[in-house]
C-alpha cells in the first residue's frame, strides 16, 4: 500500500514515510492507495472475530506486502487487548458502540496504540529518536501518552489548553513522566494546534529534531479506527438490517475512518455526522458551502473544532463531489442545553449513562431514524467513558457515577507540566530545553 497527498494524487510515498512524516510537504494530507476491497464474503464471516482479529485481517490486506504476518499479528494483539462491544438501548434500533474500554477510556486508544505499535516496529531500524508533537482538546493526549509511554526511540510532547480539559483528562497526560512531556498552554486548543503546525514547517527545528504527529492528520491514527466499525458490524449483522452509524465529530477523523472502511466493502447504509455548535460540516451538508470558523467552547470539549483538519479527507473520499457526500452522510448539531437534555433523556429512558459527546451521537442517530423512517440497525459511537466528565455528568443526571479503577488511581498522582504562553517561540525554546 502506498500513500498520496490530497494535493498531488500522482505522487506516492511508502507507509513508513507517511507514518513518520505525518504531513506531505505540499500541505495536503496523506491518503492510502489503493484501498483494497475485501468483498462481501469477508464481512459475512466476522461475527466471532475479536477487535484484534479484525485488526489483523485488515492489516494483512493493507500492509501484508510490507510487514510480515507474524509482526502484524503481534502488533494487533498488543494494541487491542480490549473489545468494542455494541450495547442495545431499545429493541435493536438504537445501539451504542462502546469505544472506551481501552486504557485511556476514549476511542482514541485504538488509533494511538496501533500507531505506537507501527512506530516501534519501524524504529527498531531507525537510529534517530522520533519526537512526536500532539495538540489535544482532551482525549488525544491521554490516549497518545498511554499508547506511547515507554516506547523505545520515541519521545512525546503534548500541548493542551490550560483550564479547558477535565481534571481527569489532565491527569492522564501529566502524570506518566518518562518519555511523555506535557506543555500547558495559556490559550485555546486552536492555539495549541497552531503551535504544532508551525513546528512542522520550522526548518531550523526540523533539522535538530525528527518530528512526527500523533494527531489525526497522521493517517495511521485513522486507519485502525476503521477496525471497530467492522467489529460493530460483526455484532449486529445477524439482525439482517441495513446499518447506520452515527459518529460524534470534531476533527472528523473518526467519520473519515468509517467512510474509508465502507469503501473497502463494509456494508454501511448511511452515516450521521453529529456535532456540537462547532457545526461546519452539518452546515456544509445543508448549504453546500464549507465555511470554517473559530471554535466555540462547549461541554463536549473534545469536539470543539471550528476548522476540522480531516474535512479535506472526507471530501476527497467522495471525489470532492457534494452530492455524493450528501447522499451518504446526514448532519445534525446540538447546543449545550440540548446536549444536557439529551444526556438526561437517555439516562431516564434507557438507564444509560453517556458522556456529552456520546449523547450527541445518540441524538443525531435518533433524529436521522425519525426522519428516514427506515427499518435499520442504528449504531451511535460512544466515544468516551462518562466518568472522564464526572462533575458534568453527575450534575446533569443528579446521581453519582462510577469511575473505573484505572482512571480513579490517577486522581492522587502529582501533575507535571511545563506552563507556556500561547507563543510559538516560547514552545520551541522549552521543547529544545526539555529534549536536550
Ligand atoms: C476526539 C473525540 C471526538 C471527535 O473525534 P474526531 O475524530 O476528532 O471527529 C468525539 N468524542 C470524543 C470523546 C473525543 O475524544
Amino acid at each position: 500500500m502506498r500513500f498520496y497527498s490530497t494535493n498531488s494524487p500522482q505522487q506516492t510515498v511508502s507507509a513508513q514515510e507517511a507514518l513518520f512524516h505525518s504531513l506531505p510537504a505540499d500541505k495536503g494530507l496523506y491518503m492510502p492507495t489503493p484501498l483494497p476491497n475485501l468483498g462481501a464474503s469477508f464481512f459475512n464471516d466476522i461475527a466471532d472475530l475479536s477487535l484484534a482479529d479484525i485488526g489483523f485481517a485488515l492489516s494483512k490486506a493493507l500492509f501484508g506486502d510490507e510487514i510480515s504476518a507474524v509482526d502484524l499479528e503481534e502488533l494487533t494483539q498488543q494494541a487491542f487487548p480490549f473489545d468494542t462491544p455494541v450495547v442495545t438501548l431499545d429493541a435493536g434500533k438504537t445501539n451504542v458502540l462502546e469505544l472506551f474500554h481501552g486504557p485511556s477510556l476514549a476511542f482514541k486508544d485504538v488509533g494511538a496504540r496501533y500507531m505506537a505499535g507501527l512506530m516501534s516496529h519501524y524504529s527498531r531500524r531507525n537510529d534517530k529518536e522520533v519526537n512526536i508533537l500532539v495538540a489535544t482538546s482532551g482525549d488525544t493526549g491521554g490516549a497518545v501518552a498511554m499508547g506511547f509511554h515507554n516506547v523505545p526511540g520515541v519521545r512525546v510532547s503534548i500541548l493542551y489548553p490550560s483550564g479547558r480539559v477535565s481534571d481527569l483528562q489532565e491527569k492522564q497526560l501529566t502524570t506518566l513522566g518518562g518519555n511523555i512531556q506535557a506543555f500547558e498552554v495559556d490559550g485555546s486548543f486552536d492555539d495549541c494546534q497552531a503551535i504544532v503546525k508551525q513546528a512542522f514547517v520550522d526548518s531550523d527545528l526540523n533539522e535538530i529534531l525528527s518530528l512526527s504527529s500523533a494527531n489525526s492528520i497522521n493517517i495511521f491514527r485513522l486507519i485502525p479506527q476503521g477496525f471497530y466499525y467492522v467489529r460493530a458490524y460483526g455484532q449486529v449483522r445477524h439482525a439482517g438490517k441495513p446499518v447506520v452509524f452515527s459518529t460524534p465529530s470534531g476533527n472528523f477523523g473518526n467519520l473519515s475512518a468509517g467512510v474509508m472502511v465502507q469503501q473497502m466493502g463494509l456494508p454501511v447504509e448511511h452515516f450521521v455526522a453529529a456535532t456540537n455548535l462547532n457545526k461546519v460540516v452539518p452546515a456544509y451538508l445543508q448549504s453546500g458551502s464549507y465555511l470554517p470558523m473559530s471554535s466555540v467552547v462547549t461541554i463536549s470539549n473534545a469536539m470543539d473544532v471550528g476548522s476540522p483538519s480531516n474535512f479535506v479527507r472526507l471530501a476527497h473520499l467522495y471525489g470532492d463531489d457534494y452530492d455524493r457526500f450528501k447522499a451518504n452522510v446526514a448532519g445534525y448539531f446540538y447546543d449545550d442545553e440540548q446536549t444536557r437534555t439529551g444526556m438526561k433523556q437517555i439516562y431516564e429512558q434507557y438507564g444509560y449513562v453517556s458522556c456529552p459527546h456520546t449523547a450527541i451521537g445518540i441524538m443525531g442517530l435518533q433524529a436521522y431514524l425519525n426522519e428516514s423512517k427506515q427499518d435499520v440497525t442504528g449504531i451511535a459511537l460512544a466515544t468516551a467513558h462518562p466518568s472522564k466528565f464526572k462533575p458534568l455528568v453527575e450534575d446533569v443526571l443528579g446521581t453519582e457515577i462510577d469511575v473505573p479503577e484505572r482512571l480513579a488511581i490517577l486522581a492522587n498522582r502529582p501533575k507535571q507540566s511545563i506552563r507556556i504562553p500561547a507563543l510559538y517561540d516560547a514552545f520551541k525554546e522549552s521543547l529544545l530545553t526539555s529534549v536536550s
